[in-house]
C-alpha cells in the first residue's frame, strides 16, 4: 500500500522539499509513498484569489478563511476519502509517537498548513479536523512542521528503513528517552566509551542501556517519565486484577 500524503498549503514549492532525499527521497522515487501539494488559493472565488481577511473583533495579522479551508479540504476528501486531514496548529496536541505510528499504519494523511495568524476556528469542527501541535514554539507557517509529520511518518513505512529493529527501539517508542550512543574513536579528547559498552557481554550491556534509558527520561523528560511510571503502574495493578479475577 502506497502511504498518500496531501499537503494544503499557500507554498506548495516547499513540497517536497527536504523529502526529496535522502531515506524519504528514495521511498517517494520508490513509490512507497506520494505528495500532492494543493495550493489552497485555487480554492479562493474572487478575482484577486483572497484566501485571509482581518480577525473578527480586531487585532494584528490576518486569518484564513473558513470558506476557501472548506473546498480546499472537500477537495483533498474527494481524492483520499480515507486519509484524517490534520491541521498544524499550536494550539492542537501535541503530536506523540504513537499517533505518527497510527497515521503510518493508515492510507496516508491530508495536512492543513496554515499562515499569518492561522485558521477561522470553525473550520475544525465543522470538517472534522484534527489540531495538531509539534511543540511549544511557533512558527512561521505549517509547511515545516507539516514536513516534520510526514517524515516521522515516512521513516516507519515498510521498507524505508534499513534495519526494522533500528525503529522500535528508538526514544519514546516504549514511553522512555533511547539509551546514548558511541563510536569509534574509544579515546577522544580525553572522553572515553563507557566500560561496559566495551565489554562484549550483552546482558550486561541490556541492563545498563535500560537503566540509562530510565535515568536519563528521569532526569531530562519528567513529564514522560511520570507517564512511564503510571502506565507500568497500572499494567502491573491490571496484571494484578487477572490474577485476582481467575483466582476467584
Ligand atoms: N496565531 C497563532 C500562530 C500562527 S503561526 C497562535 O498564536 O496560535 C502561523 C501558522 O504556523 C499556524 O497557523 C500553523 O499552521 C503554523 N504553526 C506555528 N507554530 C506551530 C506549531 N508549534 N505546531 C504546528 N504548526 C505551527
Amino acid at each position: 500500500m502506497t502511504f498518500a500524503a496531501t499537503v494544503l498549503t499557500l507554498y506548495p514549492e516547499m513540497f517536497p522539499g527536504p523529502l526529496g532525499v535522502s531515506l524519504a527521497g528514495r521511498a517517494l522515487s520508490e513509490g512507497k509513498w506520494t505528495i500532492n501539494p494543493v495550493q489552497i488559493r485555487d480554492f479562493a472565488t474572487d478575482k484577486h484569489r483572497t484566501v485571509d481577511d482581518t480577525p473578527a473583533g480586531g487585532g494584528a495579522g490576518m486569518v484564513l478563511k473558513v470558506d476557501i479551508l472548506a473546498a480546499a479540504i472537500d477537495h483533498a476528501r474527494s481524492l483520499s476519502p480515507d486519509a484524517p486531514v490534520i491541521a498544524m496548529t499550536p494550539r492542537g496536541k501535541p503530536i506523540t509517537q504513537t499517533r505518527v505510528r497510527e497515521l503510518a499504519a493508515g492510507p496516508g494523511v491530508t495536512v492543513l498548513c496554515g499562515r499569518f495568524e492561522g485558521f477561522d476556528e470553525r473550520i475544525f469542527e465543522g470538517r472534522g479536523v484534527e489540531e495538531v501541535s509539534v511543540g511549544d514554539i511557533v512558527l512561521s507557517g505549517g509547511e515545516p512542521a507539516a514536513l516534520m509529520l510526514l517524515d516521522a511518518c515516512i521513516r516507519l513505512l515498510p521498507g524505508v528503513m534499513g534495519a526494522p529493529s533500528s525503529g522500535t527501539e528508538e526514544s519514546f517508542e516504549d514511553g522512555l528517552l533511547e539509551y546514548p550512543h558511541y563510536t569509534r574513536p574509544t579515546e577522544w579528547e580525553g572522553r572515553t566509551i563507557p566500560e561496559v559498552l566495551r565489554s562484549g557481554d550483552h546482558a550486561k550491556i541490556a541492563t545498563w542501556r535500560k537503566q540509562k534509558a530510565e535515568d536519563d527520561t528521569r532526569l531530562r523528560r519528567p513529564d514522560l517519565w511520570e507517564r512511564h511510571r503510571d502506565a507500568r503502574d497500572q499494567s502491573a495493578s491490571g496484571a494484578r486484577h487477572e490474577n485476582e479475577d481467575l483466582g476467584s
